[in-house]
């Protein structure tokens, strides 16, 4: 369909192809829209792009980081906490880090596939506990589309019957590795929940993809489309269907709105000739990641909304959270000069630690999960962190290799991911005097952890101590103080951000309704994880993803009934 002016109109903009995007891509285009993806990082493919079967001295530096790729050369993200030409800004005292991606697919590529559903509990905890809000849907609400990209995407788990962590539909899990069962040992004699991992990686063949080969290189893109990431698993299928557009290197600065408030499409910036360029569609998906988004309702001001769009309740940017974490490593002299033996794996963990205790005994709300990460994985640059953390390590020559050797894979490391409860100090807002190379007014963050969050954190410092000494270990680093704030990591660190057009029933406190959709543009949509009421301690790209799914299914039927 075209325009008067000869344009394309398509059905659906969607802006973004992450976890959020990739699937309303998918999920709208299996539906019969004609949908065009505005995605402002580069063309990725995992096969041709993705660096799975690289060996370490495939590169001079070993696969060592750099400003450009933090988490190592060979890692599938391009992005990272900085990006050139566009920069962010924090508040005076506020300390957030933002890692953006920016490419095809974006942070799906490397994620860390921990790949959980909120419990019934999460979606109400107001009700339970006097703070934060519930959200205006149950998990009831949710639990036939987490069941829906469990079967789309697959995952591996155990059925355990928790109360607050839903089961899935589940392929069998790996076996825990070596330093795994002696976590696991150690953390159930101290009264911990210790289950198989859920992560989103097959382990069967499922829906024409190959089950995983077990080379621990998750982070890298796999290569056989074994674990999920939207570029292998949601854009390939929505190509197919003949009905999607893909523009690339895209990036979108303004939604666009005709004289009768509704959305008509989408400014963007052409990186490659710098043409700003529009985008005529009927409905307008925004799933840039949670502030992304915010920024760009935020910078969408028109006459008819003046405080940009969708931004009547003035909330757009607020209630932003962050996982709160913290870890602790360690040496466990009973795993050195280990015999050499296979512990291939998947690229994550094995095991999981859900919360576990009465909240009503201790001095912090919600809860937090415990990450295990330890093991004998394919060495590169920096790996083990020093070795004159161990002791005696350390020399030269000889004697130093037989170290390494010795101490290969005796290293365990704990890492605590919680839930914070969104506090009117931590927001992002326009920047009035910064704007990034296109022009376009960047974000400024504002952020402080309450004591909920310190309490929380120092306890999870004490535990993971308690499960070293149970292990027979040695702390490599000593208990931080009140004044460090217990090792919390910076707002935004554990790159978990969410909030910022929130759901809600009333459009006075919130952006959207319970179906995602602006209270105030009826054709406006948002599928990443800024309408996310509540942090729940688990990762929140699973409920992104069945939350997009659900939002994707609304949109068809109201497009099938003519109201949208
Ligand atoms: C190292 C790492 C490990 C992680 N591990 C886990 C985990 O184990 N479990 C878990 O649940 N979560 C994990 N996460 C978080 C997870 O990656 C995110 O929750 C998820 O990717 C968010 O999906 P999204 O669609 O909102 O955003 P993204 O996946 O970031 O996608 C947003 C896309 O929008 C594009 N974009 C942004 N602005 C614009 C614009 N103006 N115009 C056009 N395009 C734009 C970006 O380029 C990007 O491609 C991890 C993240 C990282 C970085
Ligand atoms: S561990 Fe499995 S899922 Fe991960 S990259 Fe290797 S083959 Fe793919």
């Amino acid at each position: 369909m075209q325009s008067r002016s000869g344009a394309t109109v398509y059905d659906v903009c969607i802006v973004g192809s992450g976890a959020g995007g990739g699937m309303a891509a998918h999920a709208l285009t299996k539906a019969g829209a004609r949908v065009a993806l505005l995605e402002a990082g580069q063309m990725w493919d995992p096969i041709k792009d993705g660096a799975m079967l690289k060996w370490p001295y495939d590169s001079p530096r070993r696969g060592a980081s750099t400003r450009e790729k933090p988490f190592g050369e060979f890692d599938g993200c391009i992005g990272g906490w900085q990006i050139d030409g566009e920069p962010y800004t924090t508040a005076p005292g506020t300390r957030f880090d933002w890692w953006r991606a920016r490419m095809l697919g974006g942070r799906t590529n490397h994620w860390g596939r921990i790949s959980l559903r909120f419990g019934p509990y999460d979606f109400t905890r107001k009700s339970r506990d006097g703070l934060g809000d519930d959200w205006p849907i149950t998990y009831d609400d949710v639990k036939p589309w987490y069941d829906e990209v469990d079967r789309l995407v697959g995952i591996f788990g155990s059925a355990e019957g928790l109360p607050n962590e839903p089961d899935g539909i589940f392929h069998p899990p790996p076996v825990p590795r070596c330093f795994e069962r002696l976590a696991s040992n150690a953390a159930k004699k101290l009264g911990l929940t210790v289950i198989p991992s859920r992560l989103s990686i097959i382990t069967k063949p499922h829906n024409g993809r190959a089950p995983c080969h077990y080379c621990g290189q998750c982070n890298r893109g796999c290569m056989t489309h074994s674990n999920f990431s939207s570029t292998g698993v949601l854009i390939p299928p929505a190509m197919k269907t003949g009905r999607l557009t893909l523009v690339a290197d895209a990036m979108a600065r303004e939604v666009t709105v005709g004289r009768d408030g509704l959305a008509n499409g989408v400014s963007y910036i052409d990186k490659k000739t710098g043409r700003d360029t529009h985008l005529s569609a009927r409905i307008v998906v925004l799933a840039a990641s949670a502030c992304e988004t915010a920024r760009l309702l935020l910078n969408s001001k028109s006459s008819t909304f003046p405080n940009g769009l969708a931004n009547s309740s003035g909330t757009v940017g607020k209630y932003l959270t962050d996982t709160t974490g913290t870890d602790v490593a360690g040496f466990i002299p009973k795993m050195m000069d280990m015999p050499p033996h296979n512990e291939d794996g998947v690229g994550g963990m094995h095991i999981y630690m859900p919360w576990w205790l009465d909240n009503s005994k201790l001095d912090f709300p919600r809860g937090y999960h415990i990450e295990t990460w330890g093991g004998r994985g394919l060495p590169g640059a920096g790996f083990m962190g020093g070795i004159h953390r161990y002791p005696k390590g350390g020399g030269y020559g000889a004697s130093l290799k037989d170290d390494y050797r010795r101490y290969y894979g005796s290293t365990i490391g704990f890492s605590g991911r919680g839930e914070m409860i969104p506090n009117g100090d931590s927001y992002c807002e326009i920047d009035p005097n910064v704007v990034d190379q296109y022009g376009i007014p960047v974000l400024r963050f504002h952020w402080k952890w309450t004591d909920a969050e310190y309490n929380q954190v120092k306890h999870m410092q004490e535990t993971f101590r308690a499960i070293i000494a149970e292990m027979g270990g040695q702390v490599f680093s000593p208990m931080p103080t009140k004044e460090q704030g217990y090792g919390i990591a910076n707002g935004g660190a554990i790159i978990h951000e969410l909030g910022g057009a929130r759901m809600g029933n009333n459009p006075k406190t919130s952006v959207v309704n319970a179906n995602c959709q602006a209270h105030d543009v009826k054709n406006l949509f948002v599928t990443d994880g800024s309408p996310f009421v509540s942090q729940a301690d688990k990762n929140p790209t699973w409920t992104i993803l069945a939350l997009s799914m659900r939002t994707s299914d609304f949109i068809a039927r109201q497009r099938k009934t003519g109201a949208l």
